[in-house]
């Protein structure tokens, strides 16, 4: 099974992929994570992919497809995914209904007005050891610039300042937008109001899968 969360950037598919993941055990397979990791790393990849990053543009397809594809076909991905942050245009999509055409999909919509994805995503921490998401508006962490998980200091993502954010989502709406047509006519396209509280929102997200799942687990069981 494939989960695909779509949505902009803030809005929050990162902490719903968290939560689906601890819940669902599916794991979360974030593409700005790992092109974040490879630019930590440093290695070829990173320094081809960071110029992108940092002012809000999308990375080259090849860079992107090349990090998914090492990572989808892992082992603790067999019974299933979630995709936080790909496909983000078309030729994503459907290069990866080309290299794992047999699994089923569900795409998860998570829609917010520009001017709360603007407000969040300036509001946005991370810690840059561990990778746990804050918002210092709705989900602050308990002491003040520290990680809760592992005391790092928090900081704020390069491509959170004010004028990425804009480009990012301009992209989004150009680019990535255009990819609920292709799911809606595939049928597996599912929208979610992401203004509500983090947990109000995840249990849109679970009353989603838990049906999805149900009606695969029958499937599998029937063929
Ligand atoms: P994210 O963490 O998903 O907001 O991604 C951060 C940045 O990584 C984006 O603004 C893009 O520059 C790049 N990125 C992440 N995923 C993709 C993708 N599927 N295709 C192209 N660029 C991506």
């Amino acid at each position: 099974m494939r989960i695909i969360l779509l949505g902009p950037p803030g809005s929050g598919k990162g902490t719903q992929g968290d939560l689906i993941e601890e819940k669902y055990g599916f794991p979360k397979i974030s593409t700005g994570d790992l092109l974040r990791n490879a630019v930590r790393l440093g290695n070829d990849l990173g320094k081809k992919a960071q110029a992108g990053m940092n002012c809000g543009e999308l990375v080259s397809d090849e860079i992107v497809l090349e990090l998914l594809k090492e990572r989808i076909f892992q082992k603790d991905c067999r019974r299933g995914y979630l995709l936080d942050g790909f496909p983000r245009n078309i030729p994503q999509a459907k290069y990866l209904e080309e290299i794992a055409v047999d699994a089923s999909e569900i795409v998860l919509d998570i829609r917010l007005s520009n001017q709360t994805l603007i407000t969040r995503l300036s509001a946005r921490r991370i810690c840059p050891h561990c990778g746990a998401i804050y918002n210092l508006l709705v989900k602050a962490p308990n002491k003040a610039g520290e990680c809760d998980q592992c005391s790092e200091k928090i900081n704020q993502r390069e491509d959170d300042t004010t004028e990425v954010i804009k480009k990012r989502l301009l992209v989004y709406h150009e680019q990535t937008e255009p990819l609920v047509e292709h799911y809606q006519s595939k049928s597996v396209y599912r929208d979610i109001n992401g203004e509500g509280k983090i947990e109000d929102v995840f249990a849109a997200v679970c009353s989603i899968l838990d049906k999805e799942i149900n009606k695969h687990q029958k499937f599998t069981t029937v063929s």
